[in-house]
């Protein structure tokens, strides 16, 4: 493996993970997802009856399937963005970023089976935890009287539930044998389909790091978007590297 981090085996994986209790994470793990369910449902509730709302049908109509595929982007984006960072650079044993972060993903290009093996609170959990703050930022929006505000809401709701199930899509695109409506969202193209995501696993894990529809990978890999963007960080003046 390139860039700053380092590859790692089995047995690395397992000990980065095992620095947090699998109690303590399967414990914090499900509170996350609830708690970013119950946000997004609150959100949700808080935002839809003014989206209906008479003198906004047509705004809502105008705003509601950009802003949808816009969040659903940017997640894929996000995404595969923190994938990368996770896969370049950092170390296993990087304090709560390593067992978090780096050791999963690390875990997965030497077992990529594992992620079946782990459900969808454990998969889910630290996506569902960094995006309850975005979600709450969404009750600060004002209300939706013009096309900004209801674009924000929708797409916040669609950036943070993309998120939370980015880490499941990834996982049914390893599954021998997925349900028969995850079966159709691949054939769909919906979400990331196996064969979308097989060339990160058959190249060095050097491309193709968007795992929630990974739209974006063919565009991404095209430019050497993150290829070109690890050779600047690389070399970047020491004092102005933010990751080593
Ligand atoms: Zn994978
Ligand atoms: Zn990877």
């Amino acid at each position: 493996m390139g860039g700053v981090g380092r590859s790692m085996n089995a047995a690395d994986a397992t000990r980065a993970r095992g620095t947090m209790s699998r109690r303590s994470k399967g414990i914090v793990d499900r509170l996350s997802v609830l708690l970013f369910a119950s946000s997004w449902v609150a959100a949700f509730a808080d935002v839809a009856p003014r989206l209906l709302a008479d003198p906004l049908r047509i705004t809502t109509l105008l705003a509601a399937l950009p802003a949808l595929v816009a969040g659903y982007l940017v997640a894929d984006f996000l995404a595969g963005s923190v994938h990368w960072l996770a896969d370049r650079f950092f170390d296993p044993a990087t304090p709560i970023l390593g067992p978090m972060l780096v050791a999963p993903f690390r875990e997965h290009h030497v077992d990529s089976m594992s992620i079946g093996r782990h459900d969808f609170f454990e998969v889910s959990g630290n996506n569902a935890l960094v995006s309850i703050p975005v979600v709450l930022a969404l009750f600060a929006l004002p209300p939706a009287t013009a096309f900004g505000s209801v674009f924000l809401a929708l797409f916040g709701l669609s950036l943070t539930s993309a998120l939370v199930a980015t880490n499941q899509f990834h996982g049914w695109a390893h599954a021998v044998d997925p349900p028969r409506l995850v079966r159709r969202l691949h054939r769909l193209g919906l979400i990331l389909t196996p064969e979308r995501h097989a060339s990160h696993h058959t190249s060095a894990h050097d491309r193709a790091y968007c795992v929630t529809s990974g739209w974006l990978n063919p565009l991404l890999d095209r430019l050497h978007f993150f290829e070109r963007l690890e050779r600047a960080i690389e070399q970047s003046p020491p004092r102005r590297r933010r990751m080593t």
